[in-house]
């Protein structure tokens, strides 16, 4: 028996009259040069929706392609598909004869933004991809490639479209209105939940999530229910599927001006939130810290309280003790606490690194003494600031190691049912430099620039502002937690 073919090529029937055969000897002949092992597979069926089906069915390869019979395009276009998949760098491939070509907007609203070409059938996927949303497409016609379209995005897989060159002008499989009336059916067809539920919102597991944005080498997802953002990509996965890439994602840029705030804003921010801080504590009391980074917070509560910090960077904890802070190298699944329960807990803006919310807050109560603190800030997806600035900022909101940006109602329903009770909720200020203002300024609305240089010269510097966050103060309820895994159900969902 021969290997295991890397690149499954399928060819679907419905041409009508084009000689399949004639394809098949000359991407084989293609496919020898490029030492890649493959295979071709021809279903037979008269439909294209169907045979596409078919061949998935039976591909045995890494890569699958999908391609046209009368091959209007140079073979190595063939070859740049698969080696975008092979890269890693994406899930899919559609191809496209013109990149520039603008879908009808009532098409992309009723589907998604990134729809195949209907004159054009090359399309590339990844074999996990590939067995995943054409093993659930419903149609039998040219339209199923809409329906891939949509599966694609709600299965979460990343797309490119990829430009070819077409030998003369391709007349087009469907128009706007078969298109449009596709899109309908295949609404309902979700409506009516006749396709897999997607993986579900980690935080409050309703599966209705999308891709609101793909950014370099990773997907945004976004829960319709409770607002939130979260990248699609999780590491620590459990490693029983088989092997995910690792996407050349989560680089963090190397210059980033925007967190290089002087030492005085950091102070003066870490003030702020300690005299918010006293109201609910007395003198001496044990104030933990999840992620201390610099430790100014910790300096100054170190002053007035029993302070105890937590880092999962040596570096940060090594730097915090040699400023006299008891701060211990540990993450929050790992701490244990030796001491009293804490009177109140600081997490300043940790939450959306962590994967697991639930289990997150859970640890943090447990370490809360009953009636407790806790003192949480973070990103608000419903925050003015933040619905104005997302499509701009998508990427650097999900640089470094951020995972989950919640909105301000998930926040508020995921600590009730991690038996927490609100005490106060408002928007969060923090101190920013003014060298750090002018650069989010000139780089997001550059004509409102000189405005803003005219203001910034008569305002203090730092200057407290808004940052799109937001603050809670909620306290540790007594008895057991309502058990918000429970509302997770058996109906199955993929298993990516
Ligand atoms: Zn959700």
């Amino acid at each position: 028996m021969a290997e295991r073919p890397r690149v499954s090529v399928i060819v679907p029937a419905g041409m009508g009259g084009l000689d399949a055969g004639g394809a098949r000897d000359a991407i084989a002949r293609y496919l020898e040069t490029t030492g890649f092992t493959f295979e071709i597979l021809l279903p037979p069926s008269p439909s294209y929706g169907v045979a596409l089906r078919r061949g998935v069915a039976d591909a045995a390869g890494d890569v699958l392609v999908a391609i046209d019979c009368d091959l209007p395009y140079p073979l190595r276009a063939i070859g740049d598909a698969v080696a975008m998949i092979d890269s890693g760098a994406t899930d899919v491939v559609f191809a496209t004869s013109d990149p520039r070509r603008h879908e009808a907007l009532a098409l992309t609203t009723l589907l998604v933004p990134i729809l195949p070409d209907p004159s054009l059938r090359l399309k590339a996927f990844s074999s996990s991809a590939a067995k995943l949303v054409i093993a659930e497409t419903k149609m039998a016609g040219q339209t199923a490639d809409l329906e891939i379209a949509f599966l694609v995005n709600k299965y979460g897989f990343r797309v490119e479209r990829l430009a070819v060159e077409t030998s003369r002008g391709r007349s087009q499989r469907y128009g706007t209105l078969t298109a449009l009336l596709a899109g309908l059916r295949i609404r309902m067809s979700d409506r009516r939940m006749a396709y897999r539920a997607a993986r579900r919102c980690p935080v409050c597991f309703s599966p209705e999530v999308w891709t609101c944005a793909q950014i370099p080498g990773n997907v945004v997802r976004a829960c319709k229910r409770c607002k939130c953002r979260y990248l699609n990509q999780f590491t620590e996965e459990d490693g029983s599927g088989p092997v995910r890439r690792v996407l050349p994602s989560n680089v963090p840029p190397p210059d980033v001006p925007e967190e290089r705030h002087s030492e005085t804003a950091r102070e003066k921010t870490s003030a702020r939130r300690l005299a918010l801080l006293r109201k609910q504590l007395t003198a001496r009391a044990r104030v933990l810290e999840i992620g201390v980074r610099e430790g100014s917070f910790g300096m100054a509560a170190s002053r007035e309280f029993e302070y105890v910090g937590i880092d999962s960077a040596p570096t940060v904890a090594r730097h915090a003790r040699s400023r006299g802070l008891e701060v211990y190298c540990a993450t929050l699944s790992n701490f244990v606490n030796t001491g009293p329960a804490f009177d109140a807990v600081a997490v300043f803006h940790v939450l959306e690194n962590m994967h697991d919310p639930h289990d997150a807050l859970v640890r943090l109560k447990d370490l809360l003494k009953p009636g407790g603190t806790l003192f949480l800030t973070t990103f608000d997806t419903e925050s003015l600031l933040y619905m104005i600035t997302e499509r701009k900022a998508m990427a650097r909101n999900f640089r470094t190691h951020r995972r989950i940006l919640y909105s301000r109602s998930a926040l508020i329903e995921l600590l009730e049912h991690s038996g927490f009770e609100i005490d106060a909720i408002g928007p969060e200020f923090e101190y920013r430099d003014h060298k750090v203002l002018r650069h989010v300024l000139g780089s997001r609305w550059p004509l409102l620039a000189p405005l803003a240089r005219a203001l910034l010269n008569v305002l203090p510097d730092p200057l407290l502002v808004g940052s799109g966050s937001i603050r809670i103060v909620a306290k540790r309820r007594a008895g057991t937690p309502l058990n918000v895994r429970a509302i997770r159900s058996v109906e199955p969902t993929h298993a990516r």
